[in-house]
């Protein structure tokens, strides 16, 4: 799996399944890894855990609701390291309301993070893309952005949105040696799903054909593939990683 050498930024890293990935993809061959938190405090703790696995990057600070923050964090970036090769659109939100109720700030805080992140910062990544003539680009949408969910009306419309932005860009930019594509995850154990009530739980556990949660490294892994040198001819497409909750 080897893809040279190249710089990794992952949104979201400072825990989660963003956390799992930067581990991830710092144990491939020639990969450095951008692990970002929109906190110095969650910078720090990426740099720290990278440190102790013994691979190669550090944290970041990036709120990928900002525009300035994004620039500021590719300016960075470029100055320590280059810009990105490999992108990882993982960083997310939810502000979850039934849709009778859920205002126009809940609407655009996760339109505006989840969908406007992803595009602001591939538009900061694209160019360099292009001028390399190599680029992994790699969103982490949703089960439910394809299934839908009550209540979660903002967040599956941001996590569609993903996927229709994928297929388009993959078309444009397919010649490039650029591939996009999405990984679509399931139930996965981390801080999000935590928030969930014992019988939201219960109740998805019994739509999830394996019995069980799934495990951020089990996201990782699908990304690390979609990065690697054997998925060149895989762009556009969504891999489903859910335990069987929702077949395509
Ligand atoms: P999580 O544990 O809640 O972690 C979220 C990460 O996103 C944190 O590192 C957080 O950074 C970062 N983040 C939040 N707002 C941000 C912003 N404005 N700018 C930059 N970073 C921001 O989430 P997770 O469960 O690992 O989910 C990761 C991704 O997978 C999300 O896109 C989520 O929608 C998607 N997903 C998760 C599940 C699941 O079951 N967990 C299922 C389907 C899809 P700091 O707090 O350090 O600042």
């Amino acid at each position: 799996m080897s893809v040279n050498e190249r710089i990794a930024l992952v949104t979201g890293a400072s825990r989660g399944i963003g956390k799992a990935i930067a581990l991830r993809l710092g144990q491939m061959p020639g990969v450095t890894v951008f692990g970002s938190s929109t906190t110095e405090a969650g910078a720090a703790g990426v740099t720290e855990y990278l440190r102790q696995a013994n691979l190669k990057g550090q944290g970041i600070v990036l709120n990928i609701g900002d525009p300035a923050s994004i620039e500021q964090a590719l300016e960075e970036l470029t100055r320590v390291a280059n810009m990105p090769a490999i992108l990882v659109n993982n960083a997310g939100i939810t502000a979850d309301n039934l849709f009778i109720r859920m205002n126009i700030d809940e609407w655009s805080k996760v339109i505006e993070t989840n969908l406007t992140g992803a595009y602001r910062l591939i538009h900061g990544c694209i160019r360099s893309m292009i001028k390399q003539r190599f680029g992994r680009i790699v969103n982490i949408s949703s089960v439910v952005g394809v299934t839908g969910n009550p209540g979660q009306v903002n967040y599956s419309a941001s996590k569609a949105g993903l996927i229709g932005l994928t297929k388009s860009l993959a078309r444009e930019v397919g010649s490039r040696g650029i591939t996009v594509n999405v990984v679509a995850p399931g139930f996965i154990d981390t801080d999000m799903t935590r928030a969930l009530t014992p019988d939201q739980h219960s109740h998805l556990l019994e739509q999830i054909p394996t019995g069980r949660m799934g495990q951020p490294e089990e996201i990782a892994s699908a990304v690390a593939f979609l990065v690697s040198s054997d998925a060149a001819y895989i762009t556009g497409e969504t891999l489903h990683v859910n335990g069987g909750m929702y077949m395509s």
